[in-house]
């Protein structure tokens, strides 16, 4: 008769689930519990738009649960009273969960598993959110890696493919602990996407995404990926943060788009889509090498990095009113619907830390409090890559021109005009300047610089001059 507990935290699903897996199989009865707001994870708990979204798959995973003869239960912190008191309240002998790798839950985990351990009762850790974990490999030298393609082709030959498949039932034990009605948790306050309408968050939610991805979307995903105008990637990165669908069953997928030219073997395509998996590994083996990195960069040269303080543009960013097309169409995106392209958040983050020089910091901050996919991994490398203080980064003389860029990836304006409504009327030639463009074409269009849309917060020919000299100062430092 034994009785399990699964802790759940970023793996909202029941589909290769390993805690959840191992758990089912091996007690009777199996009490999946989520913790809402641990303590330390304090400093980076999920911002308004991820815990909007967080509801929503708790709730979803709460009905799935159920169909199979569980329940879910919410308790709220600290984890370690809500799991040993849960553990000893329902005679639980195990406790199961899937590892997480960013510092504050480490922390916190090491916490629970020692409270748990010295009250008898057995803990499991497993690995479950990633392809490879981040202390399995390791440099010739024996270190981290610092560099994505060796860390790509010695992970690509480690990563398992094989997905789990759902339990086929959870047995709820006889009695549980009260838990939190969901619709008692407060949202976090602050400005949220309408998710409701945009996204469906929860495992079927993801099934259908990734479904909706690799029958009409894959096929074009080399040609089409770094074109914001374009529905050309997955989408799937806020269903990927939550765990909704797991990295190995989206490579098992992606195995299965197969190419047959005499012989067979995965597309181009697909495999260019596991890449990008594999970049999310790679983000998760530098922040569990390099701790410090979500708040000080990784390339220690940049401490010193002499970054501005100005208030009102920082605040010009946010709310994507630089004068910048494309930079504002990407910031009014993430605000709008919680999300952002992958090419436009380089354009955004590049115009923060280069053409502004502000700190990467503010803008990861930013991010983590508007972004529904909010992975402190993926957004502490992203921010860093940028700002050219991290691993395999961004070389410091790449300042992206956000007026060629946007030329180059949205060549008819169509995205900033779907995020920036004021230029609808610019034609492609002028929309992505519409500073330089001639009086009688803003008239046209209906624009007045300064009033219907703002002008450039900065020259980005001078600005790019300032951080090269700046940058160039620090060149190469802290490697
Ligand atoms: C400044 C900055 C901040 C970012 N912050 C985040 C963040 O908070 N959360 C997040 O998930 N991604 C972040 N990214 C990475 C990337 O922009 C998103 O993962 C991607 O846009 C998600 O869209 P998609 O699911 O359609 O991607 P697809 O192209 O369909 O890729 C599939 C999956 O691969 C992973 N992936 C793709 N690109 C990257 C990448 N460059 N780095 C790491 N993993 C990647 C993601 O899990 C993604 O869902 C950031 C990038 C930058 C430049």
């Amino acid at each position: 008769m034994s009785t399990a507990i699964v802790w759940m935290r970023n793996d909202l699903r029941l589909a290769d689930n390993p805690a959840l897996f191992t758990a089912a199989g091996s007690h009777r009865f199996v009490a999946p519990v989520v913790i809402v707001s641990p303590e330390g994870a304090d400093d980076w708990a999920p911002g308004s738009a991820s815990r909007a979204w967080q509801l929503r798959s708790l709730a979803a995973l709460g009905e799935r649960i159920e169909a199979l003869g569980g329940t879910l239960t919410v308790l709220t912190g600290p984890a370690a009273e809500a799991v040993v008191g849960c553990a000893q309240a329902i005679g639980a002998d195990a406790v199961y969960w899937n590892r997480r790798y960013e510092p504050s839950h480490v922390a916190v985990d090491e916490i629970v598993q020692r409270r748990l351990e010295s009250a008898g009762i057995a803990v499991h850790v497993l690995p479950g959110s990633l392809l490879v974990e981040p202390d399995v490999l390791t440099t010739q030298s024996g270190g981290a890696y610092k560099v994505f393609t060796p860390f790509f082709n010695a992970a690509l030959r480690t990563a398992e493919s094989l997905p789990l498949p759902a339990p086929e039932r959870i047995l709820a034990p006889p009695t549980l602990p009260r838990g939190v009605p969901l619709a008692a948790l407060p949202p976090r306050s602050g400005d949220v996407p309408d998710i409701d309408r945009l996204w469906t968050p929860g495992e079927v939610g993801a099934e259908t995404t990734a479904g909706r991805f690799f029958s009409e979307i894959v096929d074009d995903y080399e040609r089409t990926r770094e074109r914001p105008d374009i529905d050309g990637t997955s989408r799937l990165s806020p269903h990927i943060a939550f765990g909704e669908i797991s990295p190995r069953t989206l490579k098992a997928l992606a195995e299965k788009v197969v190419r047959c030219n005499g012989e067979c073997h995965v597309s181009e395509d697909a495999a260019a889509f596991t890449r990008q998996l594999f970049w999310r590994d790679f983000a998760y083996h530098l922040l569990h090498h390099y701790p410090h990195t979500p708040e000080l960069p990784l390339r220690r040269g940049f401490d010193v990095f002499p970054w501005s303080r100005d208030p009102d543009a920082l605040n010009a960013w946010r709310e994507g009113m630089t004068g910048f097309p494309i930079v504002d169409a990407g910031m009014r995106q993430m605000l709008a619907t919680g999300w952002m392209h992958n090419r436009v958040r380089m354009l955004v983050a590049s115009l923060l830390t280069k053409d502004l020089l502000l700190p990467w910091t503010e803008g990861s901050r930013w991010f983590w409090e508007r972004l529904v996919d909010a992975d402190l991994a993926n957004n502490t490398f992203g921010w860093q890559w940028v700002a050219g203080s991290g691993a395999d980064a961004a070389p410091y003389f790449r300042i992206f021109n956000p007026v060629i860029q946007g030329e180059r990836f949205d060549p008819d304006g169509a995205y900033v005009k779907q995020w920036v409504p004021e230029l609808e009327g610019m034609p492609p030639g002028w929309v992505h300047r519409p500073w330089s463009a001639p009086t009688s074409v803003l008239a046209a269009a209906g624009v007045t610089l300064g009033r219907t849309y703002p002008h450039p917060i900065v020259d980005h020919a001078a600005a790019r001059l300032r951080a090269l000299a700046v940058y160039g100062s620090i060149r190469n430092a802290g490697r």
